[in-house]
């Protein structure tokens, strides 16, 4: 007698085991079933069937998984032990699907070959893999292929096209006015433009085409199998009608632009990195030309991009490396030709390349982050000139104009960086005009209207600039709280100019004296011109008729001077 016996417990029969067990045994012999325990059928989804007996497996299995399994069971030998391993899925009675993990053994000592699979339920396991690899690969946001999943299938068509001898096209998508919606719409509605933006140029692309979201506002396209022609400026052009379609974000409507640029290998890249960079560059050029259009790579680009990084790197130490110095160019009574003030006007001693231009580095400046510092330097040194020269010039009410950037004027801490310039140097803030173009207003108006608010009220006087070059002059004036108007060089008539001009600067000045502002003839060269501003009540004037902008030594000997 046994001990289990001995003990009276009832020893189960292997079926009843089986039934308990939590992995599946499926018994069968050429393709048809013997026997399908309870988990078995739960995995089958039929777990409410007695019994599968006789039925064929292949209903159960997707069909080549099945057929390729019992290709490979046939070489097993009944007296080697081991069995094969698989992944196998299942159609479910619902027909949902069901990933298992398998191991099929032949049984031993049967006179037919009947085999016996082993299987457990690895879906959810999958599913989290599943999860897991979509979230390696796709964006969240706007469920496009996100990086990795690009640079994978990118080097995937490189590969191809040099097999085939093809060409790859790479378009680099940027909006443009991305970061402004974000400002003064919100991040939901920034989320939601990039989820538009997504499917709009997801529907210019055809089925073989890759559009990749690669963070932030930045988009790629990558269009195999290019066929020669005009294919990719059609699809750029298409692109781009779709971004400047408007949108409509939190029941408001918005409008916006991309710009493109578009590398193609093998053309223009040997490398993947190279067509990457070069697609790069071409959409840096495409935004710096206006913006809201496409273009393409060509070799001289690459130089300039290269000068343009050396740049931008040197001027990222242009302060400590004391490159920057002011020139002042004087502001003089049109009336009475005496210098009442001066404009401080930025130059660049870069020691290799000589003397750059504002118009150049001031807007490098912006974008890399460091005209807050450039500014603030900027004044204080225009600011501690200014008092020096009013206190070598008894009882002076000269002033010193800087001009300020658009973001700086949008950045609230300028106020207080402002006053204490104000403490420091010991400038009364009446002495300081601040120089501001329109374009303020383009970008967040509101923040940028309550920093201007706040510099009127500190006493500073602000000055447009280069008003009629614009294209909302008029209603601008309205609204910013300037108290002096400068007329654009170009408005300035001579002897050659069209009367239209003329009538143009005429109604300006009799605009601007309704409006009881002040007017500043800028760019005078000749005689001639400073007499039509003067006899039409414009106050001030500046330019090379006078004196070109000067080192702060050479202004000095104009100081209170009066030009005869
Ligand atoms: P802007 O403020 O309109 O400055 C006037 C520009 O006209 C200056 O060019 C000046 O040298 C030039 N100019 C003056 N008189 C005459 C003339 O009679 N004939 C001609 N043809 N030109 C004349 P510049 O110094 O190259 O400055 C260019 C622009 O760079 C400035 O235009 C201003 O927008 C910007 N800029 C200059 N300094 C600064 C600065 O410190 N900060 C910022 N944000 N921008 C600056
Ligand atoms: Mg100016
Ligand atoms: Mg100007």
């Amino acid at each position: 007698m046994d001990s289990n016996a001995e003990q009276g417990a009832t020893f189960p029969n292997c079926l009843q085991l089986m039934e308990t067990l939590p992995t599946g045994v499926l018994l069968h012999r050429a393709g048809v079933i013997l026997y399908a325990n309870r988990e078995m059928r739960r995995i089958f989804g039929l777990e409410n069937a007695d019994s599968l007996e006789n039925r064929p497996l292949l209903s159960y299995f997707q069909p080549e998984s099945w057929k390729r399994i019992e290709q490979s069971i046939a070489g097993l030998k009944p007296d080697e032990p081991g069995g094969i391993p698989a992944e196998l899925t299942v159609i479910q009675a619902n027909d949902k699907e069901a990933t298992l993990e398998t191991v099929t053994t032949l049984l031993p000592s049967q006179e037919e070959a009947t085999y016996c699979t082993i299987a457990k339920d690895i879906s959810q396991r999958k599913q989290r893999e599943d999860h897991i690899r979509y979230q390696a690969n796709y964006d969240n946001l706007t469920g496009l292929p996100n990086r990795t999943l690009f640079l994978d299938r990118l080097q995937r068509e490189v590969v191809r096209a040099q097999r085939q001898n093809h060409r790859v096209a790479l378009m680099f998508i940027d909006l443009d006015r991305f970061k402004w919606v974000n400002d003064t719409l919100g991040h939901a509605a920034g989320d939601d433009l990039l989820r538009h933006v997504a499917s709009r140029v997801q529907g210019c692309l055809r089925q073989s085409d890759t559009v990749a979201r690669m963070g932030g506002d930045e988009f790629t396209a990558i269009l195999p199998d290019m066929a020669r022609g005009p294919f990719a400026e059609r699809v750029a052009s298409e692109v781009l009608a779709q971004l400047a379609a408007p949108f409509t974000l939190c029941g408001q409507e918005v409008l916006i632009s991309g710009s493109i640029g578009i590398a193609i290998y093998p053309d223009d890249a040997n490398t993947l990195d190279e067509l990457l960079r070069n697609a790069d560059i071409a959409m840096y050029r495409a935004k710096s030309a206006g913006r809201n259009g496409y273009c393409f790579f060509t070799p001289d680009m690459h130089a300039e991009a290269q000068e343009r990084m050396e740049l931008e790197n040197d001027l990222h130490h242009v302060l400590e490396r004391n490159e920057l110095v002011l020139h002042y160019q004087p502001i003089v009574n049109l009336a009475t030709r005496r210098v009442v003030g001066a404009e401080s006007l930025l130059r660049w001693l870069h020691p290799k390349r000589g003397n750059i231009s504002p118009a150049i580095f001031i807007p490098m400046a912006e974008e890399i982050g460091m005209i807050s510092r450039i500014t603030e330097w900027t004044i204080r040194t225009a600011c501690t000139q200014a008092h020096q020269w009013r206190q070598q010039t008894e009882g002076s009410d000269f002033f010193v104009s800087v001009n300020l950037s658009c973001t700086r004027c949008r950045d609230l801490s300028a106020g207080e960086i402002i006053q204490n310039i104000f403490k420091d140097t010991g400038l009364p803030p009446s002495a300081l005009v601040l120089e501001i173009t329109e374009n303020i207003l383009s970008e967040n108006a509101e923040r940028a209207m309550s920093m201007l608010n706040h510099l009127v009220e500190l006493g500073v006087n602000l000055w447009l600039d280069d008003f009629g070059t614009g294209h909302s002059s008029l209603s601008v004036l309205k609204r910013l709280p300037v108290n002096g108007i400068k007329i654009d060089r170009s408005f300035v008539p001579s002897s050659h100019s069209d009367p239209e001009t003329i009538v143009l600067v005429e109604a300006i000045l009799s605009l601007a004296k309704s409006l009881n502002r002040q007017v500043i003839g800028e760019g005078i060269e000749s005689e001639e011109q400073a007499g039509f501003l003067r006899a039409r009540n414009c106050l001030m004037g500046q330019g090379y008729l006078f004196m070109k902008p000067e080192p702060a030594a050479s202004f000095a000997s104009v100081l209170g001077k009066t030009f005869s």
